[in-house]
């Protein structure tokens, strides 16, 4: 089964894949994290995507693409993955369509997360992620503060703000890149009919956790 999370940033679509690998065993493909784990360790594909990342632009595809077939190709998603954070552009979705043929899989379901814009800016001022690699729990200052200051409840490791989320500027880019590349492809998979949209917001009192609980449940149904 193949799962993608469409959704500006700060919308949840990580805390969503996280629940849902966890309880389906589909693993959780995040480009985002995948490209910090590169940056932190200085590889060459590290050095080279944070020349955009730390901007806000979006990594090459010469550079996005093959990562994430090599990903696919592994044996640590045989069983099936949800995609966070790709594809960005209309170009990612079809060359997602043709390497997934290739292999006689498709895209089986689209979740699009839609926020209102003023919630989205705060929370991803607010949002703390866990730095331990193998964890990356998210945390949210005012939402889903962890118990002890700066310490992820979960494994005890630091907890750090990405360096993406502390200047509103890269925020605005990023949201601006995100309305008018990754925006498109909700139409593009809605005409072929595997759109789910959900709304998550303070406001209607629907989070995260609970569409992500929806989800599992017409999974495991189905
Ligand atoms: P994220 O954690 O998904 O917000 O991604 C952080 C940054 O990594 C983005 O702002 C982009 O610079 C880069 N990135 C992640 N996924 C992609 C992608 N599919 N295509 C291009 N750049 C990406």
């Amino acid at each position: 089964m193949v799962i993608i999370m469409l959704g500006a940033q700060g919308t949840g679509k990580g805390t969503v894949a996280g629940i849902i690998s966890e309880h389906t065993g589909l693993v959780q493909l995040s480009t985002g994290d995948i490209f910090r784990k590169n940056i932190k360790e200085q590889t060459q594909l590290g050095i080279e995507a944070n020349k955009y990342i730390a901007k806000g632009d979006l990594v090459p595809d010469e550079i996005t693409v093959p990562m994430v077939v090599e990903y696919l190709d592994s044996e640590i998603v045989k069983n099936g993955v949800i995609l966070d954070g790709f594809p960005r552009s209309l170009a990612q979705a079809e060359k997602l369509d043709k390497i997934l043929a290739e292999r006689g899989k498709k895209v089986d379901l689209v979740v699009n997360l839609t926020t209102p814009r003023d919630e989205i800016i705060d929370r991803i001022l607010t949002r703390r992620v866990c730095s331990n690699p193998k964890c990356k729990t998210t945390y949210n200052l005012k939402m889903h503060p962890p118990i002890k200051e700066g310490i992820c409840d979960k494994c005890g490791s630091e907890l750090i703000q990405r360096e993406d989320d502390s200047n509103e500027e890269s925020i605005n880019k990023r949201l601006e890149i995100y309305d008018n590349q990754t925006a498109p492809l909700v139409e593009y998979y809605r005409k072929k009919g595997i759109l789910r949209t959900e709304e998550v917001s303070i406001r209607i009192n629907r989070m995260g956790k609970q569409v992500a609980s929806d989800i599992i449940k017409d999974i495991q149904e189905k």
